[in-house]
């Protein structure tokens, strides 16, 4: 019942593994395309709708110049994705700046870019005209608090550091509105890895009547309405994938009922985009059985994070085993001095030996790009899996000598 679709073969895997040494990751390519266009599709009622990428969740260039093909946005939040998106040939309005903390510098990379600016605090106002001057749109990210409910991996709004108070929602469009701005845009993520489609619909309808509020006490027509990323995918066997279409047509209603036209749409998704279709690839290396059964692999937790850092679950297969009886029960760990450092606990798997691949699923967002170098691991390779069945390495390994490059011994 645990047996996933991977579209890779074991030969293929063997064969790319005898040139680059594992770990590393692979991700689909038409997976993450026909994954982007179907969130496009399911949206394409809204005639301006716009999905800007969370760059975070896979930050490579290869990745963001082919959702740009499929006609996403980039959404940022540092200076570091804001340079990424420039230099892989994102502009102005196609990218949305949603940062939280925000430095003077973010903000002025931001502003010369012509990105829309979602500010997390309305203390930022005055920052943000001091250091970069207000341009003509602006958004605000709102915090409902009390008013909803988040979930355990982003937890309640009330005790999330992001975004305005509902009293502040009002507060700040008067005071860029008095400033001069001529656009606004409202914004809110409240949900991460969601997978219950009524959450985002609660959302919108939640954002509808905050802007219809807004237009009644300030006369402001909002430009858009951005509902977040957080669509969660089925890491656990049993979960079932968000209906897209499901969720659209939900907010798709309640839009209608409250005559919104021509209000634009956005989202800002990371993980359900590019999550389903990454794969970290991995080779066993050692056995070890004492109190527990373990399986020692060649990637650890500064590969892949969230496993270790919030206990997250993802589906581990063995490639050539697919068919196995699930007859063993492993830890399967890396090597750092964490014992944390484990990609499964007690998990049902078929016999292991030494020298197998093991393929951990659903790690195309959040993964690498939450790498690190504790106890001197070095981040893996990256390969893109193209449509024609060939591997394209969109990012190197780092080797000791760019882990040293800080250094000055
Ligand atoms: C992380 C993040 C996202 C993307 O979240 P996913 O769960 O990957 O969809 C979108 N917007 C903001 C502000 C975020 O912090």
């Amino acid at each position: 019942m645990s047996r996933r679709i991977i579209p890779f073969t074991k030969s293929q895997i063997v064969k790319l593994s005898k040139k680059h040494s594992t770990p590393f990751y692979v991700y689909d390519e038409k997976g993450i395309r026909d994954t982007a266009e179907e969130l496009l599709a399911a949206f394409s009622w809204n005639s301006r709708f716009k999905e800007y990428f969370a760059v975070k969740a896979l930050p490579n260039p290869s990745i963001l110049r082919l959702l740009k093909k499929s006609g996403l946005g980039v959404d940022c939040s540092s200076l570091a994705e804001l340079l990424l998106a420039e230099r892989t040939g994102f502009t102005g309005e196609e990218i949305m700046f949603t940062s939280n903390n925000t430095s003077a510098e973010e903000f002025q990379k931001a502003s010369a870019l012509g990105a829309i600016i979602n500010l997390d605090d309305i203390t930022h106002i005055a920052f943000l005209e001091k250091h970069a001057g207000l341009p003509e749109l602006v958004s605000i990210r709102y915090n409902p608090g009390p008013l909803k409910k988040g979930n355990s991996i982003i937890g309640n709004p009330i005790d999330a550091k992001f975004g305005f108070t509902r009293k502040q929602v009002f507060e700040g469009y008067k005071m860029l509105l008095e400033k001069g701005v001529k656009r606004f845009g409202l914004h809110a993520m409240v949900a991460s890895n969601e997978l219950d489609e009524n959450y985002f619909i609660e959302t919108a309808s939640m954002l509808f009547d905050l802007a219809i509020e807004i237009d009644k006490k300030l006369g402001i027509k909002l430009v858009f309405i951005n509902i977040g990323g957080g669509i969660g995918i089925p890491y656990r066997p049993g979960e079932k994938r968000v209906n897209l279409n499901k969720v659209s047509l939900g907010i798709r209603k309640l839009y209608k009922d409250r005559n919104l036209f021509p209000l634009k749409l956005a989202m800002e998704c990371g993980r359900v985009i590019t999550g389903p279709h990454g794969y970290l690839v991995s080779r066993v290396i050692h056995k070890k059985d004492t109190y527990r059964k373990y399986i020692g692999v060649d990637a650890t937790m500064a590969n892949l994070m969230r496993p270790g850092m919030y206990g997250a679950y993802h589906h581990v297969g063995v490639l050539g085993k697919e068919n196995d009886r699930l007859s063993h029960t492993y830890d399967v760990t890396g090597s750092l001095c964490e014992n944390n450092d484990k990609f499964a606990i007690g998990r049902k798997l078929p016999r292991i030996e030494v020298g197998d691949l093991l393929v951990i699923a659903d790690a195309g967002a959040h993964g690498h790009s939450m790498g690190f170098n504790y106890n001197g691991k070095l981040r893996s390779a990256e390969f893109l899996l193209t449509p024609k069945g060939s591997f394209k390495m969109i990012r190197r390994s780092e080797t000791v000598e760019d882990y040293f490059a800080t250094l000055d011994f």
